[in-house]
């Protein structure tokens, strides 16, 4: 239905989408889900033929948004992030207006008009001017735009910016029975949201695409490993030493610890390994109390973390953002974070000297679960 070759859009020095490769199948919601800055819109909007690319190429049910923009797009409605309003229109001046644009018949506007209206719930608005209007019943406008027609692509960046949190809950469930006769694709940075309304994401990162999969897919993931925090009370060289006996351990990250003369590991184990008991008599027999242990699996967005943030920072944020990630929210989890000391030490084994999960882990686990992740890699 949309097939996204090699998609390249540059800004002077600044590569803003950088070969993205995807294909949208008929009658499912995609979700492009990466922080801000990472290139969504700039995509959606090449896409939808608002916007050149530099290198790349889309076709739209088979017509190049290039060489027959008209055809491409009359199979999309678009909702950009800014709606294309006209404030001093009332709502029912500015939809028939977008009908005739749409080249929808004459003698249907009125009826499709009324029925959109009613989908959307902007009915008891149609004589208000948009520029009076809030900005849940903008949005709302603006969604009925992109619908009219019923085309079957329905492209929304953004959709639920801005809107209080009943507004939102009635954003998505429209979304979802959208989805029953169209291809949606909406963006978001907010993975709560694009894995509550999504069968398919893309995580969008520097313009690239990192995973891609069924929400349930990606949750998968977070089966992969378990991680142990601990606050150990004694040398490195001694903590290091002793986890070194320890066989189920898969990767540990030292830091330095707030609480005095103890070194922070973070450890992580294949999922069905439990290495507490061991850890615990381990360090009882070695005169290093364990003041402080949290096991936890990790999370969908942890993963989202490590796919999209710079893989040191991931770290920190984990363990204080709650719920839903946006980037500023994890922006904000990493501004304190404390300085990791990476394993220079002698004893430190080779696992432990690189301080971090590599990013490609989870990445690796994407490609393996099927869809495209090719070209992850200049
Ligand atoms: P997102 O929608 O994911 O937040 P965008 O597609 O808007 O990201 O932007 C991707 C990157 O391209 C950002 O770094 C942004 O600053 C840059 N960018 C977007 N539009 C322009 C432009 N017109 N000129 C220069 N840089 C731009
Ligand atoms: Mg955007």
């Amino acid at each position: 239905m949309i097939e996204v070759k090699n998609l390249v859009k540059r800004y002077g020095d600044h590569t803003a989408v950088n070969r993205l490769n995807f294909t949208v199948e008929e009658g499912q919601i995609y979700g492009f889900l990466g922080p801000n800055g990472a290139g969504k819109s700039t995509t959606m909007n090449i896409i939808t033929g608002y916007l050149a690319a530099t290198e790349g190429e889309v076709t739209i049910n088979g017509h190049n948004i290039l060489e027959e923009p008209e055809e491409a797009k009359k199979c999309i409605g678009y909702l950009p992030e800014i709606p294309p309003l006209y404030m001093d229109m009332t709502v029912l001046e500015y939809l028939k207006f977008a009908a005739e644009l749409k080249k929808i018949p004459k003698e249907k506007r009125e009826k499709h008009i009324k029925e959109i209206m009613s989908l959307v719930k902007i009915t008891d608005m149609k004589n208000r001017l948009i520029k009076n209007l809030s900005k849940g019943y903008r949005q709302r406008v603006g969604l009925a735009q992109a619908i009219l027609g019923y085309p079957p692509i329905i492209i929304l960046d953004e959709p639920t910016v801005g809107l209080d949190p009943k507004q939102i809950i009635e954003i998505r469930d429209l979304i979802k029975s959208l989805g029953k006769k169209h291809t949606v694709i909406l963006s978001s940075h907010i993975l709560s949201e694009v894995s509550a309304v999504c069968d398919y994401v893309m995580i969008i990162a520097n313009g690239r695409l990192v995973a891609s999969d069924t929400p349930d897919n990606l949750s998968k993931l977070t089966l992969g490993s378990n991680t142990v925090e601990a606050s150990i009370k004694g040398t490195r060289n001694t903590v290091v030493k002793i986890l070194n006996q320890i066989e189920e351990i898969q990767n540990i990250k030292y830091k330095d610890s707030e609480l005095p003369g103890c070194v922070d590991v973070t450890i992580t184990t294949a999922k069905d390994k439990d290495i507490r008991e061991e850890l615990f008599y381990k360090m009882a027999g070695a005169r290093c109390p364990i003041l402080h242990i949290n096991s936890s699996t990790m999370s969908l967005e942890d993963i989202f973390l490590q796919l999209t943030e710079n893989p040191g920072k991931a770290e920190k944020a984990k363990t204080e953002t709650p719920q839903a990630i946006s980037a500023e929210e994890s922006e904000a989890a990493q501004a304190g974070e404390s300085e990791k000391v990476s394993g220079e030490d002698e004893n430190v084994p080779e696992e432990a000297a690189e301080d971090e999960m590599p990013p490609e882990k989870g990445m690796e686990k994407v490609s393996v679960s099927g869809k495209p992740n090719e070209e992850g890699e200049q």
